[in-house]
């Protein structure tokens, strides 16, 4: 069996068991593509978010953060381009009636014959055709049968105001004599007026913001503005669960640097960001930057990294790294009539040979997805452990080796039998961990065997035991949730221990 779709399938499982992310709306069938983060994922996703706001805001003097509204100016979005350009083009497979995008199909040279099966089933009679100039074929069924692309708007659009636009629309056309195309663009006038996007991605107010973030903060360039929020994307195709969604978070930050300056930072921030992924995970080598070729570059770009990850189905973005040049500032400054340039009394002016310089700064963007991260370490995490047992019978032990810093819960204080004294002593213990900081789970029900297996699955790092002896000497055992190796220590020597996995 193809072990790729078993592991997702597992940690979809294992997401819903245990509550870290349920579909939403379950109750009600649920709703495609949308998901809630349960009381471990939201764990789990906030020191993810926590270590990257650390490691990009708290750890920089040249990095600063805002929290910018989801909706904004429709003028933000014509003058970004979303508006015209956030459409990924659609192709329909007259085969098997698959809908795909084509900047995401299998290429092959135009001419080159294809053989696939009728309907694209499994077994049935099997054509051949030409692949088309397109130069791609269906990633489903592999037919070069294709439709004609068509733009897909991808942004979530809603209404503004108090009043809904639609009840004079409906007063002015009723009982008007309109043709489909009169109609539809009276519509759009309508809809217009009064229209509101969500926003595609969290980049734009940290362009729309420099000024204010700049003068605010007395910022030299080169420096960056990093945000964390919601994003949303009607996306086309929504698939491997959080890994694609309508609703999503990111994590971006635009690094603002002198023109000709810009490889150096994209290279700089390339090699950051990978070593960031990596320090968390147990596979390393399941990361990997990718060069984008020239074609695959947008037409603001003039270099682009991707950062992949190995999931169960291949190589595939995680974040993307982009040299976006001047453009975002240029369109900003344009569209709105504000200049959005910067001025460095020190610098020689390349074009006047003189002492001061204005610019417009150049822009590396990492471009991270929370949530999509969120995925990549429940896989990178995921273990099963076979065993035999004192009877001789196997077992499988499920293990989730989440790094300290992002396991939801860094301890579980568990006393032994729910009597004598060891519930209270369990408690006061956890209070210790919480007074510190650090969140702790305190653990009373079923036996103590199935509580390891539980924090196991769930990433908690330690099991601090509580039975008769810690009421006698104040010792408790501390199980190792990777080695299951099991230490007699003191109170304050368990805290340290738990502690020491947490500082840097
Ligand atoms: P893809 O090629 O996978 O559609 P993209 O190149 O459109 O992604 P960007 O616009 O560069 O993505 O967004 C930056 C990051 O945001 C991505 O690398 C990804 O981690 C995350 N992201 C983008 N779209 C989604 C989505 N629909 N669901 C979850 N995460 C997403």
């Amino acid at each position: 069996m193809d072990a790729a779709p078993d592991l997702m399938n597992k940690i979809v499982s294992l997401c819903k068991r245990r509550g870290f992310v349920f579909q939403s709306s379950e109750i009600y069938g649920g709703l495609k593509s949308s998901y809630d983060y349960g009381p471990l994922g939201v764990e789990l996703k906030r020191n993810i978010a926590q270590e990257w706001w650390r490691n990009m805001v708290y750890e920089r003097d040249n990095v600063v953060g805002i929290d910018a509204s989801i909706m904004m100016h429709t003028d933000v979005w014509k003058a970004s381009g979303h508006l015209a350009s956030f459409s990924d083009p659609l192709v329909d497979c007259k085969n098997c009636k698959e809908r795909f995008r084509a900047d995401k199909a299998p290429k092959h040279e135009p001419g080159t014959m294809m053989k696939y099966v009728q309907g694209g089933k499994a077994k049935g009679e099997v054509l051949e055709k030409p692949v088309g100039e397109c130069g791609y074929v269906c990633p489903h069924c592999g037919s070069p049968d294709l439709s004609d692309e068509r733009e897909f708007r991808c942004m979530f659009r809603t209404t503004m105001g108090p009043v809904d636009p639609l009840g004079d629309f409906v007063e002015e056309v009723h009982g008007q004599d309109l043709s489909k195309e009169e109609f539809k663009k009276k519509l759009a006038a309508y809809s217009e007026q009064s229209a509101a996007y969500l926003r595609p991605e969290t980049a734009q107010a940290m362009f729309v913001q420099f000024l204010n973030v700049q003068q605010t903060t007395s910022a030299k360039v080169p420096f960056g503005i990093a945000q964390q929020g919601k994003s949303f994307r009607n996306e086309i195709i929504v698939e491997h669960f959080i890994f694609r969604s309508c609703e999503f978070e990111q994590m971006e930050m635009e690094f603002f640097c002198e023109p000709g300056t810009e490889d150096e930072w994209l290279t700089y921030w390339k090699n950051e960001r990978m070593d960031w992924y990596k320090a968390y995970a147990n596979n390393p080598e399941k990361f990997r930057l990718r060069a984008h070729e020239a074609d695959e570059l947008a037409h603001y770009s003039s270099a682009c990294y991707d950062i992949e990850y190995e999931y169960p189905w291949g190589w595939d973005e995680l974040e993307g790294v982009a040299s976006r040049t001047d453009y975002d500032l240029k369109k900003h400054a344009e569209a709105s009539g504000t200049k959005l340039s910067y001025f460095d009394p020190n610098k020689v002016d390349p074009k006047t040979n003189k002492k001061g310089w204005r610019y417009v700064p150049y822009v590396i963007e990492p471009a991270a997805g929370l949530t999509r991260t969120l995925l990549c370490y429940l896989l990178d995490a995921y273990q099963e452990e076979s065993s035999v047992d004192a009877k001789g019978k196997e077992k499988t032990r499920v293990v989730l080796k989440l790094h300290p810093k992002l396991a939801p819960f860094k301890a579980a204080i568990l006393p032994l039998v729910k009597k004598d004294g060891q519930p209270e002593k369990a408690k006061e213990i956890s209070k210790k961990f919480r007074d510190l900081g650090v969140n702790v789970s305190c653990d009373e029900n079923q036996s103590i065997g199935k509580r390891y297996a539980k924090h196991d699955e769930i990433g908690t790092p330690f099991c601090i035991t509580v039975d008769n002896e810690t009421l006698e000497n104040g010792s408790v055992t501390v199980r190792d949730r990777d080695t299951t190796e099991q230490q007699r220590v003191s109170i304050d020597e368990a805290i340290s221990l738990v502690q020491a996995k947490l500082s840097r």
